[in-house]
């Protein structure tokens, strides 16, 4: 219990892309960003993800630090690499055997743990999205696949377990958050991760009415967080309100099948075979070698840089310009090429998608993320209290900005990130 000293509480409405934030749909972030901070120029991290995006907003580094390669990575447990699913429940315990480790770097609950603070988090994504806040079990950690406490001791949740994604879900995390969380145990630090309207996007096209009612729902959500927080410390002194979005989305025009052009220009040996292997990543790929340093890399790079759905092909220093690392399995990665023009509802940005076959959710005409295109990149990011003053920053700021904007206001370490405390005051 901290009740009196600072504390951060955070909210993420997963995939609300900013220029989607408007009074119709979202009058409280409208309002809120008129008397708070608000940043204009935020910017997600590379690949798009969720799960590299919660392990960005944890450690307050790029994936390249941090080892989250994507939602996707290809790991070798021993028989050669496959690409594995970071959402899914035993994603971390495999990332153990392959490496030796899950992330590189301290999430906030270890940092928090190291002062004897308590953190918690309650998130309705996947469960690799969840855990990768706080894998190693640092602190709390409420999830529908399972919930786990300081020294990454299982707890029974049954709140939690009864989540579903979508609005019903969110509202009642929400509930449980705003009463049990915030109010009565009053961690240092507290974060709600909301499947919507990401969730939706998913599953419906981008300014769709469903979307843009899973869109209200979150600001709802938000809003109900934010009123009790102020209500517990109406001043703004103790309690450092954050609240933002992961990534935004692009609708996706097509599915690029990524594997079977590789094989039939020769550079694969076949479907499944381990010599380079595709971890597809919504509107990115990213692709391991079994040698690394092998011809077959500038091979591989020299036949996507001609491909017309792709955008930007990633190599060496290229890899390290996005936040990638440069010394690992994986050494092309690929952003996909962005159209600028409006789906049926006036939102703009097409992409393709590489093609992946565990991924039932990607549908023509629907949201999708992954990549470096303009929409998809365009998280939106508020704070209001902690002595932050309100008013448009026009610099830009990233997901791996907010750890160590949390640090600060708990008084901790945070000169050790890739990222930097946010100004107090506009710039
Ligand atoms: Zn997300």
């Amino acid at each position: 219990m901290n009740a009196a000293g600072p504390r951060v509480v955070v909210v993420i409405c997963d995939s609300l892309r900013a220029d989607l934030i408007g009074q119709d749909d979202t009058p409280f972030l409208v309002e809120l960003s008129r008397r708070a901070a608000s940043f204009a120029a935020h910017r997600s991290v590379f690949p798009s993800t969720t799960r590299a995006s919660a392990a960005s907003i944890a450690t307050g580094c790029h994936p390249a630090r941090h080892g989250l390669l994507g939602n996707t990575m290809a790991l070798d447990e021993g028989e050669g690499l496959i690409c594995r699913s970071a959402g899914h429940p035993d994603f971390p315990d495999r990332m153990r055997r392959a490496t030796g480790r899950t992330l590189h770097v301290p999430t906030l609950a270890e940092r928090l743990r190291w002062h004897g603070e308590d953190s918690i988090s309650c998130a309705n994504v996947s469960p690799g999205a969840a855990y990768f806040q706080d894998p190693d079990g640092h602190g709390f950690v409420y999830h529908a696949a399972g919930s786990y406490g300081p020294g990454h001791r299982p707890v029974e949740d049954p709140a939690s377990a009864a989540l579903k994604k979508g609005l019903a879900g969110d509202r009642a995390m929400t509930e449980r958050f705003c009463a049990e969380i915030i109010e009565e145990r009053a961690p240092s630090l507290a974060i709600m991760w909301l499947s919507e309207p990401d969730y939706t996007g998913h599953h419906s096209p981008l300014g769709s009415p469903e979307h843009r009612r899973a869109i209200a729902g979150a600001d709802a959500c938000a809003r109900q967080v934010f009123e009790t927080v102020r209500r517990l410390d109406p001043n703004g002194d103790d309690i450092l309100f954050v609240t933002g979005s992961d990534h935004g989305m692009e609708t996706i025009s097509r599915a690029i099948d990524l594997d079977g052009l590789l094989v039939a220009a020769g550079l694969k040996e076949g479907a499944g075979s381990r010599d380079v292997v595709v971890a597809p990543n919504g509107t990115a790929a990213t692709l391991y070698f079994a040698a690394p340093d092998s011809d077959l890399v500038p091979r591989v790079a020299r036949f996507l840089a001609h491909e017309n759905w792709v955008g930007e092909v990633l190599v060496g220093d290229g890899l390290a310009r996005v936040g990638l690392p440069t010394d690992t399995a994986m050494r092309v990665a690929v952003t996909l090429a962005v159209e600028d023009r409006e789906n049926p509802y006036g939102v703009r940005g097409y992409c393709p998608i590489v093609q992946d076959p565990s991924d039932s959710e990607s549908k023509i005409g629907f949201g999708q993320h992954g990549g470096l295109g303009p929409n998809e990149q365009r998280p939106f990011l508020i704070i209001e209290g902690g002595g932050f003053a309100p008013g448009k920053r026009h610099q830009p700021t990233s997901l791996v900005d907010i750890a160590p904007t949390v640090l600060r206001h708990l008084h901790m370490d945070h000169d050790d990130t890739d990222g930097s405390a946010l100004p107090r005051e506009p710039n």
